[in-house]
């Protein structure tokens, strides 16, 4: 007997980072590609997951996240957005904030409705529009500078319009929004029902003196938005997979309506030992732009030699190159020749475009450790 198993989504494989990754590992390659830290944890955090399970706080955390992690967010969001937010109805913990932009579209996107995404889009948005019935409309961010154009946004505004997802600091484009953007945004969807989504997992890695434009700095957006979190960048550890949305009371309430059925809750010593961290520790995330920004200064000092052309990104773990002097490949080819060939893992750009515009980059992941930069760039430096 054969079942006719009609996917629901036809057109989707698996995710380039798994691709790349495989082909990384096959190859033995410098990791570039996949976003992620090659350095542990601070090693105090680390101390307090131990001390937490140690204790015996190992079942079911409430449905909403830890309390004590949940205040000291909000504590957290107050001093660096100047928001006053309730940890009882505004702040939800996620299980990455995956889980937790999942929620926030199935919760609110219809059977055709229309959400406004940004190419390059992260690629977890595009399945959850989907599989709630909706439809993305794809904009394109054009190089070099990868900004939005407010125009473009305003023209494909229509009644059926039920969301527009942002993600600032931008991944992979290293792109940010200015408060100029939140303004032209907020004057697009006044007087409209439309609800913002805002990914902003890289809200401490921002350079050169630039402040990160959290939608939670402007009020009119803030009253309408599901702005997302992750700790998995902040404090180096994706693998914990846990992050948290900040909404309005009644858009939290819908957010956690679906994320009790589809998570519940996410890991309890985790949080409880993020907590600690988070109110015993904010050094660590004052300190991390500046971290960051050596490591990007690093990459693209030892990245001068090569043939490769870029700007140095303005966020993100992310540095985008150019290397149309180097090769006609398309992107796709071109990163599997660099992790195949060169032995170094890098994403091609176009796979997170519906339509991508012309131009060839990769994206290298800098979250590395020093010495990995600089064999990296060696490497690369040889082409
Ligand atoms: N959004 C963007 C733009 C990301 O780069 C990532 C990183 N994977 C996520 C969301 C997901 O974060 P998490 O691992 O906490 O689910
Ligand atoms: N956010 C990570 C990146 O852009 C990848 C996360 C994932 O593998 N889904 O590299």
């Amino acid at each position: 007997m054969s079942i006719n198993i009609d996917s629901k989504l036809p057109n989707l494989g698996t995710t380039i980072f798994t691709v790349i990754g495989e082909l990384a590992n096959r190859h033995q390659a410098i990791n570039l590609g996949q976003g992620f830290p090659d350095f542990s944890a601070p090693q105090g955090l680390l101390d307090r997951v131990d001390y937490h399970i140690q204790q015996g706080h190992n079942q079911y955390a409430p449905m909403a996240g830890v309390a004590a992690l949940r205040e000291a967010i909000a504590d957290k969001i107050g001093q660096s957005y100047g928001r006053a937010v309730s940890a009882d109805r505004e702040v939800t913990v996620t299980p990455g904030a995956t889980e937790a932009l999942y929620c926030a579209i199935t919760a609110c996107v219809r059977p055709g409705d229309e959400v406004i995404v940004f190419d390059p889009a992260y690629d977890s948005y595009e399945p959850a529009i989907e599989l709630s019935g909706g439809r993305a409309v794809h904009l394109p961010l054009l190089p070099p500078a990868f900004g939005i154009d407010w125009q473009r946004v305003k023209d494909a505004i229509n009644p059926r319009t039920r969301m527009i997802i942002l993600n600032s600091p931008h991944n992979p484009t290293g792109a940010t929004l200015s408060a100029g953007d939140l303004d032209s945004l907020a004057e697009l969807v006044r007087d409209t029902d439309i609800l913002l989504l805002s990914d902003e997992v890289y809200e401490h890695l921002v350079y050169d003196g630039e402040t990160h434009q959290s939608l939670l700095r402007h009020d009119e957006l803030a009253a309408r938005a599901f702005v997302v979190f992750s700790f998995g960048k902040t404090y180096h550890v994706t693998g914990w997979k846990t992050g948290y949305c900040i909404a309005p009371a009644a858009l939290t309430a819908e957010l956690r309506k679906v994320h009790q059925y589809v998570t519940f809750v996410a890991v309890t010593p985790i949080q409880l030992a993020l907590a600690d961290y988070l109110r015993d520790c904010p050094e660590h995330y004052r300190q991390l732009p500046a971290f960051y920004q050596h490591k990007r200064d690093l990459f693209c000092e030892h990245m001068t030699g090569s043939r490769f052309k870029f700007t140095p990104t303005r966020g993100t773990f992310f540095q985008l190159m150019d290397y149309s002097d180097i090769s006609d490949r398309d992107d796709m080819a071109m990163a599997e020749w660099l992790t195949g060939e060169k032995g170094v893992a890098a994403i091609p750009v176009s796979v997170f475009y519906k339509e991508p515009p012309p131009g060839r980059y990769v994206r290298f992941c800098f979250a590395k450790e020093d010495q990995t930069l600089i064999k990296a760039a060696e490497l690369l430096c040889r082409i």
